[in-house]
């Protein structure tokens, strides 16, 4: 018998809001050029989106991806990347209530679980935490089941040893843990470790324009659905209840529907 689930974990980003919302262009883009001009001294935004881009497409967290460019010497002379100043930049100069909406039905939905609920994100906490908050979702994720970049460093998603450190705090196996990804690379790790699998893969028939803008900001991770790592493909966060009503059960049991 299939070890019974006991915690649920959550992406942030593109997971418990649509990919193809402008929030992820917006903070991807612009915010980040603007923030390793000013901050870390490149001398434009088109040189700071190659760099960015190509350690992003490395580790899928921008954070990591500075922290690693520093240190193989790839920034400005003189420049010492701090990600508390990102992760305050981000928090404070990202217009989150002008993209983020909160979801009735996730809300309601998740209010009702029965499992622990756990949010671990590659982004900066404080920056994690205003993306709660605009969704209305801040106090089902209190401090302690909340996990950002600089819980996990040195590593991060996808690397091992990020889930495991995030488990082993929340006190779960990876075996009784359900993670809910829109990355790739992210899925295939969870899976790897022993954990079930949910590719959010973002609204389908909706503006496709937007959503390609996003996935860009995240090169080689778009959602592949065929892809044997992924137990269940839902299109948006408020659809897990549906997909798997098993986990609203008490007590909660693993069934995924036939893929
Ligand atoms: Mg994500």
């Amino acid at each position: 018998m299939a070890t019974a689930p006991t915690t649920l974990v959550f992406d942030i980003d593109d997971t418990l809001y649509d990919v193809a919302c402008g929030f992820t262009t917006h903070r991807n883009s612009d915010a980040v050029y603007d923030f390793m001009v000013k901050d870390l001294g490149f001398e434009s935004s088109a040189a700071a989106k190659a760099l960015r881009d190509e350690y992003f497409a490395r580790y899928h967290s921008t954070v990591k991806a500075l922290t690693v460019a520093e240190a193989e010497g790839k920034l400005p002379e003189g420049a010492c990347f701090d990600a508390a100043a990102l992760s305050e930049w981000w928090a404070t100069r990202l217009d989150f209530e002008r993209y983020l909406k909160p979801d009735e039905a996730l809300n309601e939905s998740l209010r009702r679980s029965p499992l622990t609920l756990v949010a671990f994100t590659n982004g900066p906490r404080r920056y994690a935490a205003r993306v709660l908050e605009a969704l209305g979702l801040r106090d089902l994720f209190p401090d302690e089941r909340l996990f950002a970049v600089e819980d996990v460093m040195p590593a991060c998603k996808p690397e091992p040893a990020a889930f495991a450190a995030v488990l082993e705090r929340v006190g779960a196996t990876a075996e009784e843990a359900i993670m809910v990804e829109d990355s790739m690379k992210n899925i295939r790790a969870a899976k790897a470790i022993g954990m079930r699998t949910v590719l959010v893969r973002g609204r389908q028939g909706g503006d496709d324009a937007s959503k390609a803008a996003a996935e860009a900001t995240k090169p080689g991770d778009a959602p592949q659905e065929d892809d044997p790592a992924i137990d269940v493909v839902i299109d948006a966060a408020n659809e897990l209840e549906a997909a798997l009503p098993c986990l609203w059960q008490t007590p909660a049991v693993w069934k995924p529907p036939a893929r």
